[in-house]
């Protein structure tokens, strides 16, 4: 069974009682806008997205809210940003600070309204909202006199789930300063039912300094907001959150999540969601950091990418095994490859189709309302080819492979592959993918005695008029020399690459040299075999 299925599964039992009363499920996830949105973070969006479309396939009523979190301290300046102008914002909440970018309402929509675009690409039915209005409509409040009545137990809870404990006189809350702005750097230090008393510190965080200002404010209403693990739970309880999953490193022992799930279940009596771990998204091989910059933006990667296939990538193997990217490697041709094995299954074309692949490849599609199409697609291979050939046309190209014409549907997604391909081709890929066709033999062509046998074998039987010059044939032939000889595969198919390509691998052999002249073929063989 596909993973999202067996998700699926386990949530319908464990939600039976609110399905049966047809209560949407609500699924939740976030990411705080402090900069531009890591390829990473996509993946959590994916996974939670996906069970929420699983799910509306069982019938199950379901309702999937992104948090665009706007109110964290700016607690980082991206290299990108004028220093001289955003220092002075360091430690306000990411609301207040300006947009660089015109046309923005403020600086984290900057990034929000960007991962907006790359997930909503992806036709997953998400619910975005921000964070601050919830406080200023006060749906925070009862959870924040809960917390900071309960200061005593939370501090507890720190203690006993990571060990790190926290001061007698800490209090669950941030103030934004009334006299700097600052939410990062006030420090609460009394609450008397009514109202928190609380002192902005020079030195209370390294990124930002505060104005020393000491006061007493209420808590509600936007006025602060709860410490990131409280907050967690505080959110599960407001938003009534059925589903939430986390990466690896909140789930760890004495992690975030572990102690949110006791806040949430002690502090405000409401049942840890229905958790789905998930591994890391590795970056050329090393885990995705923001801190390092490592790793790339989601936008940029999307760029890269077909929308199915950067489903796919997400898609492709269960939450809990890591995932990895690397644009100038192999990731993006085996992207393609295995969008064409799994739909192999879907549409039975495999002799033994399995049902899990042909699962996740209905799963890729963009549009789920309706089945996915029964279209003929280029392989990899041969589109890397085609396009890099100035004097082969594209559509051309692909019927003869086909064997038929392409149908509408056909050449919009033969045109959609191509751009892809070539922009990659233009942008990251490496060497090895690159193809130059030679006017004549290579100089360091050479090929031993059995070599040059099968090879005059093949030259004359390409001299035999009444086979015709098609890949299908031109295979064929190569076959019988081949079973004539009994000359190994490789060995004669790495000369005919070589003789044109300068390299020992390429596309198809049989197409590949169908799409030279025959009497080329010939006057190439002929030099290869002196
Ligand atoms: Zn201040």
């Amino acid at each position: 069974m596909m993973w999202a299925d067996e998700l699926a599964q386990a949530i319908e039992e464990r939600f039976a009682k609110e399905i049966k009363a047809k209560t949407p499920l609500i699924i939740r996830d976030e990411k705080t806008l402090s900069g531009r949105v890591h390829i990473g973070s996509l993946r959590g969006i994916v996974i939670h997205g996906l069970i929420g479309q699983v799910l509306s396939q069982k019938g199950i009523k379901n309702t999937f809210k992104f948090e665009l979190n706007d109110f964290d301290p700016m607690d980082g300046l991206p290299v990108s940003l004028d220093k001289a102008v955003y220092k002075p914002h360091m430690g306000k909440p990411l609301f207040t600070v300006p947009p660089h970018e015109e046309g923005f309402e403020n600086y984290p929509m900057v990034f929000g309204e960007e991962l907006k675009g790359v997930a909503n690409a992806l036709g997953i039915p998400i619910e975005w909202y921000m964070l601050k209005p919830l406080y200023e409509d006060g749906k925070f409040n009862e959870t924040i006199r809960d917390a900071l009545d309960n200061a005593d137990k939370i501090r507890k809870i720190y203690l006993d789930v990571s060990g790190g404990g926290k001061p007698d006189n800490w209090y669950p809350f941030s103030v934004i300063c009334e006299e700097c702005g600052r939410i990062g750097t006030t420090q609460v230090t009394d609450w008397n039912g009514e109202k928190v008393h609380y002192t902005c510190r020079k030195d209370m965080v390294t990124w930002a300094e505060g104005c020393e200002h000491t006061g007493s404010i209420s808590p509600f209403d936007g006025n602060g907001k709860l410490p990131w693990k409280v907050e967690w739970a505080a959110k599960w309880k407001v938003l009534g959150v059925h589903i939430e999953g986390a990466g690896k490193d909140h789930n760890a022992a004495g992690g975030s999540r572990g102690i949110s799930n006791r806040i949430s279940e002690e502090i405000f009596k409401y049942p840890e969601p229905f958790n789905i771990p998930y591994e890391f998204f590795n970056f050329r091989g090393k885990k995705m950091s923001a801190s390092k910059g490592l790793g790339a933006s989601a936008k940029e990667i999307s760029d890269l990418l077909p929308p199915t296939l950067l489903k796919l990538l997400m898609i492709r193997k269960a939450p809990n095994q890591p995932l990895d990217f690397d644009p100038e490697g192999k990731t993006i041709p085996n992207l393609f490859d295995e969008y064409d094995r799994l739909s192999d299954h879907y549409f039975k074309r495999h002799p033994e189709p399995y049902e899990a692949f042909a699962r996740t490849f209905e799963l890729t599609q963009i549009d789920l309302s309706k089945p996915p199409e029964n279209l003929w697609q280029a392989r990899f291979s041969v589109l890397s080819f085609i396009v890099q050939m100035p004097h082969l046309s594209l559509e051309e190209e692909a019927e003869k492979i086909k064997g038929s014409a392409l149908n509408k549907a056909e050449k919009e997604a033969l045109e959609i592959r191509a751009k892809y391909m070539k922009q990659w081709l233009e942008s990251s890929a490496p060497d090895g993918c690159k193809y130059v066709i030679l006017n004549e033999l290579p100089k360091d062509f050479s090929v031993d005695e059995t070599q040059k046998n099968a090879l005059t074998k093949l030259k004359e039987a390409f001299n035999d008029e009444s086979v015709a010059w098609d890949g299908t044939s031109i295979h064929e032939t190569i076959h019988k020399v081949k079973e004539g000889t009994g000359i190994q595969p490789k060995e004669i198919f790495q000369p005919l690459y070589q003789m044109f390509l300068g390299k020992t691998s390429g596309p198809q052999i049989g197409w590949f040299l169908s799409t030279f002249d025959r009497t080329e073929v010939i006057k190439r063989l002929e030099s290869a075999t002196i």
